[in-house]
């Protein structure tokens, strides 16, 4: 992936990639279903995966495979985005039920060949799933990760938590427990994962990018940064005219932010993801909440932490979540990733993301 902006599509068509296309060892970029983990070692923990802001575990949400060219320490690398599943947890303007971790290995690694992966099925009876990594470790039956517990009856299942334990003894373990030979094979719609896949990526096409925008971008985060730092309490101890007229315009700007933010997804409305490191940053859906550079932490390296790619709103509509009111929501969710990719023992870097609201009364 270049600096050109790439967007990313679900393919969820007849012709979608068979199961085993989207499993590790193809390198896929997917949502939903298990995580089709990367490297095997480091991968994050319960305590990591857990929701910020209710600490249940969070569902895999989304992976890229994005190798970094001329690294050969990232000849494979894998960017994993994890979420919570309670609506009550994205309140706007608030952080925390998201979690993205990066991984990367080189071309000669312990877990995969040399060569890229066979074009062709796996053998017949492959397991679609597996619980088990090739170095041993187990995974939970409900979200595959990492699952340290285990059943304390047949020493067979395993979990990340006893909030997954209950959910798979109540939905059918509790007598697969005493057959518990086959448990890899009978695993229960727990209704936790989202639906399963491939994303396919596609250059934007489009015609010299729009300098107006990126000056328009640049200029409102300096209006943010102002605003923050005036008295919030002072702007609004009088109505008078020179507020209602601030408020006014507020609302302008926004209209116009939204509206460029349309425009610029008009030519694919379908698009779930734009990706582009080194390069053009993210398009904001609103001229609130937009993170000030104090709000990106740095990397545990030191290094600072640079736009590599956001998830747009479209992709809710492929989760199947918003069935009864309430549900998870997100106008973008914008991923910032360490500047000199660094690789600390091998294992999955948390990274910064960011969720921003779309306001009230603005529709895609
Ligand atoms: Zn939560
Ligand atoms: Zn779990
Ligand atoms: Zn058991
Ligand atoms: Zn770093």
């Amino acid at each position: 992936m270049g600096s050109r902006v790439e967007l990313g599509f679900v393919d969820g068509e007849a012709a979608a990639a068979p199961w085993w296309r989207l499993r590790s060892a193809q390198f896929p970029s997917k949502v939903g279903g298990r995580p089709a983990w990367l490297g095997e070692s480091g991968l994050p923990g319960p305590e990591q995966l857990r929701c910020g802001r209710c600490g249940r575990p969070c569902a895999f949400l989304l992976q890229l495979y994005a190798p970094l060219p001329g690294r050969s320490d990232a000849f494979h690398r894998g960017l994993f985005v994890f979420c919570c599943r309670g609506p009550a947890c994205y309140r706007p303007g608030v952080q925390g039920p998201l979690r993205v971790f990066r991984n990367q290995l080189p071309r000669k690694n312990d877990t995969y060949s040399y060569d890229p992966p066979p074009e062709t099925p796996p053998p017949e009876g492959t397991p679609r799933v597996s619980l088990q990594l090739q170095c041993g470790a187990h995974l939970c039956r409900v979200c595959g990760c990492l699952g340290p517990k285990t059943c304390s009856k047949c020493h067979k299942a395993h979990y990340c938590s006893k909030d997954h334990q209950t959910v798979d003894w109540k939905l059918g373990h509790k007598l697969a427990c005493l057959q518990s030979a086959h448990l890899d094979t009978a695993i229960p719609d727990h209704k936790f994962l989202f639906p399963e896949y491939e994303i396919v990526i596609e250059p934007e096409e489009m015609d010299a990018p729009d300098d107006s925008q990126a000056d328009t971008q640049k200029e409102l985060v300096k209006h943010e940064e102002l605003e923050a730092a005036g008295d919030a309490n002072e702007a609004f101890e009088s109505l008078d005219e020179e507020v209602l007229e601030a408020m006014a315009k507020h609302e302008t700007r926004e209209d116009k932010i939204f509206e460029k933010f349309k425009n610029r997804i008009a030519a694919e409305p379908e698009q779930i993801l734009r990706y582009c490191r080194e390069g053009e940053g993210p398009i904001w859906i609103s001229g609130e909440n937009i993170p000030q550079t104090k709000d990106i932490p740095n990397c545990s390296c030191g290094a600072q932490r640079i736009f590599e790619f956001q998830v747009m709103p479209q992709l809710l509509n492929h989760l199947k979540v918003d069935s009864l009111g309430e549900s998870i929501d997100w106008g973008t969710l914008v991923v910032y990733t360490c500047a000199k990719n660094c690789n600390q023992a091998n294992g999955y870097m948390e990274e910064f993301i960011w969720k921003q609201d779309v306001i009230a009364g603005c529709s895609i």
